[in-house]
Protein backbone atom coordinates (compact mmCIF):
# COMPACT_ATOMS: atom_id res chain seq x y z
CA UNK A 1 0.00 0.00 0.00
CA UNK A 2 1.17 3.26 -1.34
CA UNK A 3 2.72 5.52 2.23
CA UNK A 4 0.67 8.65 1.53
CA UNK A 5 -2.12 6.21 1.85
CA UNK A 6 -2.83 6.00 5.76
CA UNK A 7 -3.79 9.82 5.42
CA UNK A 8 -6.06 9.61 2.49
CA UNK A 9 -9.69 10.92 3.25
CA UNK A 10 -12.28 8.29 1.77
CA UNK A 11 -14.98 10.51 3.06
CA UNK A 12 -13.76 13.11 -0.11
CA UNK A 13 -16.12 13.17 -3.07
CA UNK A 14 -13.06 13.22 -5.55
CA UNK A 15 -11.45 9.86 -4.35
CA UNK A 16 -14.29 8.07 -6.47
CA UNK A 17 -13.28 8.46 -9.91
CA UNK A 18 -10.25 6.11 -8.21
CA UNK A 19 -12.50 3.60 -6.24
CA UNK A 20 -10.45 1.17 -8.49
CA UNK A 21 -7.97 1.87 -5.83
CA UNK A 22 -9.61 2.92 -3.20
CA UNK A 23 -11.33 -0.17 -2.23
CA UNK A 24 -7.73 -1.76 -1.14
CA UNK A 25 -7.24 0.88 1.47
CA UNK A 26 -7.27 -0.93 4.44
CA UNK A 27 -10.39 0.71 6.04
CA UNK A 28 -12.32 0.36 3.21
CA UNK A 29 -11.48 -3.41 3.15
CA UNK A 30 -12.44 -3.67 7.06
CA UNK A 31 -15.52 -2.15 5.84
CA UNK A 32 -16.45 -4.71 3.12
CA UNK A 33 -15.92 -7.28 5.55
CA UNK A 34 -17.98 -5.71 8.26
CA UNK A 35 -20.52 -5.61 5.31
CA UNK A 36 -20.79 -9.19 4.24
CA UNK A 37 -21.26 -10.09 7.92
CA UNK A 38 -23.72 -7.56 8.10
CA UNK A 39 -25.88 -9.18 5.08
CA UNK A 40 -24.86 -12.93 6.38
CA UNK A 41 -26.31 -11.74 9.74
CA UNK A 42 -29.57 -10.14 7.89
CA UNK A 43 -30.43 -13.23 6.08
CA UNK A 44 -29.63 -15.54 9.48
CA UNK A 45 -32.13 -14.08 11.47
CA UNK A 46 -34.73 -13.96 8.51
CA UNK A 47 -34.39 -17.65 7.74
CA UNK A 48 -34.89 -18.17 11.33
CA UNK A 49 -37.99 -16.51 11.32
CA UNK A 50 -39.31 -18.61 8.23
CA UNK A 51 -39.09 -15.47 5.55
CA UNK A 52 -37.72 -17.00 2.24
CA UNK A 53 -35.24 -14.73 0.16
CA UNK A 54 -36.24 -14.55 -3.26
CA UNK A 55 -34.03 -13.31 -6.43
CA UNK A 56 -34.96 -9.72 -6.96
CA UNK A 57 -36.01 -8.13 -10.12
CA UNK A 58 -33.96 -5.62 -12.12
CA UNK A 59 -36.04 -4.19 -14.60
CA UNK A 60 -39.89 -4.46 -15.17
CA UNK A 61 -42.42 -2.12 -16.91
CA UNK A 62 -42.98 0.02 -13.52
CA UNK A 63 -41.11 0.81 -10.20
CA UNK A 64 -41.45 2.60 -7.20
CA UNK A 65 -42.63 6.42 -8.30
CA UNK A 66 -42.54 7.49 -4.63
CA UNK A 67 -38.80 8.22 -4.64
CA UNK A 68 -38.68 12.06 -3.21
CA UNK A 69 -37.26 14.23 -6.51
CA UNK A 70 -35.18 11.20 -7.50
CA UNK A 71 -35.85 10.28 -11.25
CA UNK A 72 -36.03 6.76 -12.85
CA UNK A 73 -33.81 5.03 -14.79
CA UNK A 74 -34.95 3.21 -17.73
CA UNK A 75 -33.72 1.32 -20.46
CA UNK A 76 -34.81 0.31 -23.98
CA UNK A 77 -36.88 -3.32 -23.71
CA UNK A 78 -37.35 -4.87 -27.66
CA UNK A 79 -39.34 -1.40 -28.55
CA UNK A 80 -40.88 -0.61 -25.33
CA UNK A 81 -39.72 1.34 -22.04
CA UNK A 82 -38.75 -1.06 -18.89
CA UNK A 83 -37.69 1.19 -15.92
CA UNK A 84 -34.77 -0.11 -13.43
CA UNK A 85 -36.08 -0.83 -10.24
CA UNK A 86 -36.17 2.22 -8.11
CA UNK A 87 -37.51 0.00 -5.59
CA UNK A 88 -38.94 -3.55 -5.81
CA UNK A 89 -41.89 -3.04 -3.94
CA UNK A 90 -44.84 -3.75 -6.10
CA UNK A 91 -42.55 -7.14 -6.71
CA UNK A 92 -42.92 -8.07 -3.18
CA UNK A 93 -46.19 -7.95 -3.35
CA UNK A 94 -46.39 -10.13 -6.29
CA UNK A 95 -44.80 -12.51 -3.92
CA UNK A 96 -46.37 -12.22 -0.68
CA UNK A 97 -49.49 -13.77 -2.45
CA UNK A 98 -47.37 -17.28 -3.41
CA UNK A 99 -44.80 -17.51 -0.23
CA UNK A 100 -46.14 -15.23 3.11
CA UNK A 101 -43.06 -14.05 3.94
CA UNK A 102 -40.31 -12.96 1.70
CA UNK A 103 -37.36 -10.85 0.91
CA UNK A 104 -34.15 -9.92 -1.16
CA UNK A 105 -31.21 -8.17 -1.15
CA UNK A 106 -32.79 -5.42 -4.23
CA UNK A 107 -30.79 -3.38 -6.18
CA UNK A 108 -31.84 0.02 -7.25
CA UNK A 109 -31.22 2.84 -9.08
CA UNK A 110 -32.49 6.52 -8.51
CA UNK A 111 -30.79 9.26 -10.19
CA UNK A 112 -30.80 11.25 -7.21
CA UNK A 113 -31.03 15.56 -7.85
CA UNK A 114 -27.06 16.52 -7.83
CA UNK A 115 -27.74 18.61 -4.81
CA UNK A 116 -27.64 15.16 -2.90
CA UNK A 117 -23.86 14.61 -3.68
CA UNK A 118 -23.33 17.28 -0.74
CA UNK A 119 -25.76 15.10 1.77
CA UNK A 120 -23.33 12.48 2.02
CA UNK A 121 -26.17 9.48 2.44
CA UNK A 122 -27.37 9.46 -1.62
CA UNK A 123 -26.13 7.73 -3.22
CA UNK A 124 -27.63 6.45 -6.98
CA UNK A 125 -26.65 2.47 -6.79
CA UNK A 126 -27.46 0.98 -3.47
CA UNK A 127 -29.16 -2.12 -2.20
CA UNK A 128 -32.02 -2.76 0.04
CA UNK A 129 -32.68 -5.63 2.34
CA UNK A 130 -36.55 -5.65 1.02
CA UNK A 131 -38.79 -7.38 3.13
CA UNK A 132 -42.52 -8.36 3.23
CA UNK A 133 -45.11 -10.43 5.30
CA UNK A 134 -48.68 -11.48 4.45
CA UNK A 135 -51.34 -10.54 7.31
CA UNK A 136 -48.66 -8.39 9.55
CA UNK A 137 -49.94 -5.11 10.67
CA UNK A 138 -47.28 -1.99 10.09
CA UNK A 139 -46.61 -2.37 14.54
CA UNK A 140 -45.12 -6.02 13.48
CA UNK A 141 -42.99 -5.04 10.77
CA UNK A 142 -41.34 -2.69 13.04
CA UNK A 143 -40.61 -4.76 15.59
CA UNK A 144 -39.05 -6.86 12.46
CA UNK A 145 -37.13 -4.02 11.57
CA UNK A 146 -35.74 -4.04 15.18
CA UNK A 147 -35.46 -7.24 15.51
CA UNK A 148 -32.59 -7.18 12.31
CA UNK A 149 -31.26 -4.58 13.29
CA UNK A 150 -30.27 -5.74 16.77
CA UNK A 151 -29.38 -9.00 15.38
CA UNK A 152 -27.10 -7.65 12.81
CA UNK A 153 -25.12 -5.08 15.60
CA UNK A 154 -24.86 -8.46 18.03
CA UNK A 155 -22.97 -10.50 14.80
CA UNK A 156 -21.33 -7.82 13.92
CA UNK A 157 -19.78 -7.03 17.77
CA UNK A 158 -18.88 -10.69 17.85
CA UNK A 159 -16.86 -10.82 15.07
CA UNK A 160 -15.40 -7.66 14.36
CA UNK A 161 -13.73 -5.91 17.70
CA UNK A 162 -10.90 -5.32 15.89
CA UNK A 163 -12.04 -3.79 12.93
CA UNK A 164 -14.32 -2.04 15.09
CA UNK A 165 -11.23 -0.86 16.90
CA UNK A 166 -9.15 0.23 14.13
CA UNK A 167 -12.34 1.58 12.42
CA UNK A 168 -12.33 4.32 15.56
CA UNK A 169 -16.07 3.11 15.86
CA UNK A 170 -17.62 2.68 19.55
CA UNK A 171 -20.61 0.55 18.50
CA UNK A 172 -23.10 -0.79 21.27
CA UNK A 173 -25.79 -2.93 21.44
CA UNK A 174 -29.19 -0.51 21.21
CA UNK A 175 -31.42 -0.59 23.82
CA UNK A 176 -34.70 -2.28 23.07
CA UNK A 177 -37.19 -1.32 22.38
CA UNK A 178 -36.65 0.97 20.21
CA UNK A 179 -38.59 4.23 20.82
CA UNK A 180 -41.69 5.19 18.68
CA UNK A 181 -42.85 8.67 18.07
CA UNK A 182 -45.60 9.91 15.58
CA UNK A 183 -45.02 12.14 12.48
CA UNK A 184 -46.72 14.99 14.68
CA UNK A 185 -45.02 14.45 18.08
CA UNK A 186 -41.65 14.67 15.67
CA UNK A 187 -42.93 17.69 13.44
CA UNK A 188 -43.62 19.37 17.63
CA UNK A 189 -39.49 18.38 18.35
CA UNK A 190 -38.84 19.88 15.33
CA UNK A 191 -40.66 22.98 16.25
CA UNK A 192 -39.69 23.05 19.58
CA UNK A 193 -35.74 23.40 18.33
CA UNK A 194 -36.28 26.26 15.68
CA UNK A 195 -36.64 24.02 12.49
CA UNK A 196 -39.97 24.78 10.73
CA UNK A 197 -41.08 21.15 9.35
CA UNK A 198 -45.00 20.75 7.98
CA UNK A 199 -47.45 18.46 9.26
CA UNK A 200 -48.73 17.42 6.21
CA UNK A 201 -45.20 16.53 4.35
CA UNK A 202 -42.26 14.21 4.72
CA UNK A 203 -39.74 15.47 7.27
CA UNK A 204 -36.52 17.32 5.11
CA UNK A 205 -33.10 15.84 4.95
CA UNK A 206 -32.10 18.43 7.81
CA UNK A 207 -34.78 17.93 9.59
CA UNK A 208 -33.96 13.85 9.83
CA UNK A 209 -30.18 14.91 10.76
CA UNK A 210 -31.19 17.29 13.84
CA UNK A 211 -34.08 14.62 15.44
CA UNK A 212 -31.71 11.86 14.68
CA UNK A 213 -28.63 13.96 16.72
CA UNK A 214 -31.37 13.53 19.57
CA UNK A 215 -31.03 10.40 19.72
CA UNK A 216 -29.03 7.69 21.30
CA UNK A 217 -30.64 4.44 19.80
CA UNK A 218 -32.26 3.62 16.44
CA UNK A 219 -35.82 4.55 16.98
CA UNK A 220 -39.37 5.14 14.91
CA UNK A 221 -41.23 7.98 13.41
CA UNK A 222 -45.09 6.47 12.72
CA UNK A 223 -47.91 7.73 10.94
CA UNK A 224 -46.83 9.94 8.15
CA UNK A 225 -49.75 11.99 6.68
CA UNK A 226 -51.45 10.92 3.06
CA UNK A 227 -49.79 13.64 1.38
CA UNK A 228 -45.57 12.35 2.40
CA UNK A 229 -46.35 9.12 0.86
CA UNK A 230 -47.36 7.28 -2.23
CA UNK A 231 -49.91 5.23 -3.52
CA UNK A 232 -49.21 1.77 -1.82
CA UNK A 233 -49.09 3.19 2.12
CA UNK A 234 -52.27 1.92 3.97
CA UNK A 235 -53.89 5.25 5.16
CA UNK A 236 -55.88 3.87 8.62
CA UNK A 237 -59.55 3.85 8.05
CA UNK A 238 -60.52 5.30 12.07
CA UNK A 239 -58.44 8.21 10.69
CA UNK A 240 -58.84 9.42 7.03
CA UNK A 241 -55.18 11.72 6.47
CA UNK A 242 -52.94 9.04 8.39
CA UNK A 243 -50.84 6.86 6.76
CA UNK A 244 -50.21 3.30 8.81
CA UNK A 245 -46.35 3.85 8.33
CA UNK A 246 -43.03 4.70 9.55
CA UNK A 247 -39.47 4.98 9.06
CA UNK A 248 -36.50 4.12 11.01
CA UNK A 249 -34.04 6.51 11.94
CA UNK A 250 -30.50 5.78 13.47
CA UNK A 251 -29.59 7.71 15.56
CA UNK A 252 -26.14 10.10 16.52
CA UNK A 253 -27.62 12.13 13.40
CA UNK A 254 -26.96 9.18 10.38
CA UNK A 255 -30.97 9.74 9.51
CA UNK A 256 -33.37 8.06 8.18
CA UNK A 257 -32.29 3.87 7.61
CA UNK A 258 -35.32 2.18 7.02
CA UNK A 259 -39.19 2.82 5.52
CA UNK A 260 -42.21 0.68 5.36
CA UNK A 261 -45.92 0.43 5.88
CA UNK A 262 -48.73 -1.65 5.69
CA UNK A 263 -50.01 -1.89 1.86
CA UNK A 264 -53.41 -0.57 0.61
CA UNK A 265 -54.57 -3.25 -1.63
CA UNK A 266 -57.84 -2.83 -2.35
CA UNK A 267 -57.51 -2.20 -6.36
CA UNK A 268 -60.17 0.54 -6.65
CA UNK A 269 -58.59 2.31 -3.62
CA UNK A 270 -55.00 2.44 -4.98
CA UNK A 271 -56.38 3.56 -8.50
CA UNK A 272 -58.12 6.53 -6.57
CA UNK A 273 -54.42 7.45 -4.92
CA UNK A 274 -52.77 6.78 -7.88
CA UNK A 275 -55.02 9.40 -9.19
CA UNK A 276 -55.04 12.03 -6.36
CA UNK A 277 -51.05 11.45 -6.71
CA UNK A 278 -50.98 12.36 -9.95
CA UNK A 279 -49.61 9.18 -11.39
CA UNK A 280 -51.41 7.20 -14.22
CA UNK A 281 -53.06 3.88 -13.42
CA UNK A 282 -53.19 2.62 -17.16
CA UNK A 283 -49.07 2.46 -16.83
CA UNK A 284 -49.14 0.05 -14.11
CA UNK A 285 -51.16 -2.79 -16.15
CA UNK A 286 -49.81 -5.58 -14.18
CA UNK A 287 -49.54 -4.34 -10.90
CA UNK A 288 -53.62 -3.44 -11.30
CA UNK A 289 -54.15 -7.12 -12.52
CA UNK A 290 -52.28 -8.49 -10.04
CA UNK A 291 -54.40 -6.46 -7.22
CA UNK A 292 -57.58 -6.73 -8.94
CA UNK A 293 -56.72 -11.34 -9.08
CA UNK A 294 -56.56 -10.64 -5.35
CA UNK A 295 -53.18 -10.41 -2.67
CA UNK A 296 -53.57 -10.41 0.86
CA UNK A 297 -53.08 -7.92 3.27
CA UNK A 298 -49.55 -7.14 4.31
CA UNK A 299 -46.48 -4.89 5.84
CA UNK A 300 -43.22 -4.47 4.76
CA UNK A 301 -39.69 -2.29 4.77
CA UNK A 302 -36.82 -1.74 2.94
CA UNK A 303 -33.35 -1.22 5.07
CA UNK A 304 -30.74 0.55 3.03
CA UNK A 305 -27.59 -2.11 3.13
CA UNK A 306 -25.25 1.20 2.60
CA UNK A 307 -26.91 3.49 5.49
CA UNK A 308 -26.81 0.82 7.65
CA UNK A 309 -23.16 -0.15 7.34
CA UNK A 310 -22.33 3.55 7.54
CA UNK A 311 -24.09 3.70 11.42
CA UNK A 312 -22.43 0.06 12.03
CA UNK A 313 -19.15 1.45 11.16
CA UNK A 314 -19.31 5.26 12.24
CA UNK A 315 -18.39 6.45 8.52
CA UNK A 316 -18.91 10.10 7.40
CA UNK A 317 -20.39 9.67 3.69
CA UNK A 318 -22.28 6.02 2.81
CA UNK A 319 -19.84 6.27 0.05
CA UNK A 320 -17.72 4.72 2.31
CA UNK A 321 -20.02 2.15 2.76
CA UNK A 322 -20.05 0.48 -1.03
CA UNK A 323 -17.83 -0.56 -2.99
CA UNK A 324 -17.64 1.63 -6.60
CA UNK A 325 -19.87 4.04 -5.48
CA UNK A 326 -21.95 5.95 -7.75
CA UNK A 327 -22.39 9.20 -6.83
CA UNK A 328 -25.50 12.37 -8.36
CA UNK A 329 -23.22 13.83 -10.93
CA UNK A 330 -20.14 12.11 -10.39
CA UNK A 331 -18.91 9.82 -13.04
CA UNK A 332 -16.94 6.78 -11.59
CA UNK A 333 -15.88 3.35 -12.01
P1 LIG B 1 -37.31 4.67 0.46
O1 LIG B 1 -38.26 3.74 -0.22
O2 LIG B 1 -36.99 5.88 -0.34
O3 LIG B 1 -37.71 5.00 1.84
O4 LIG B 1 -35.95 3.84 0.58
C1 LIG B 1 -35.83 2.79 1.49
C2 LIG B 1 -34.48 2.81 2.14
O5 LIG B 1 -33.46 2.67 1.14
C3 LIG B 1 -34.14 4.12 2.84
O6 LIG B 1 -34.64 4.15 4.14
C4 LIG B 1 -32.64 4.11 2.79
O7 LIG B 1 -32.08 3.31 3.81
C5 LIG B 1 -32.34 3.47 1.45
N1 LIG B 1 -32.14 4.49 0.41
C6 LIG B 1 -33.09 5.17 -0.27
N2 LIG B 1 -32.54 6.00 -1.16
C7 LIG B 1 -31.20 5.88 -1.03
C8 LIG B 1 -30.09 6.48 -1.68
N3 LIG B 1 -30.23 7.38 -2.66
N4 LIG B 1 -28.83 6.11 -1.29
C9 LIG B 1 -28.66 5.18 -0.32
N5 LIG B 1 -29.68 4.57 0.31
C10 LIG B 1 -30.94 4.92 -0.02
MG1 LIG C 1 -37.87 6.55 2.98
Amino acid sequence: MPAEWESLDLSSIDLLPKSYLTIRHPRMRRVLRIQATICAAAREHLSSLGFVELLPPIIGPVTDPGIRGAKQATVDFYGREYKVMSSAILYKQMAIAALGKVYFLSPNIRLEPPDSAKTGRHLVEFVQLDVEQANASYFDAMELAEGIIAHVVKRVLEEHEEDLKELGRELKEPRRPFKKITHKEAVDTLREHGFEASYQAEIPWEGEKLLSELFEDPFFIHDYPKEARGFYDLEDPERPGVLRDFDMLYPEGYGEGASGAEREHRAERVIARMKATGENPANYGWYIELLKAGVPPSAGFGIGVERLTRYICGLKTVWEARPYPKVAGVYSP
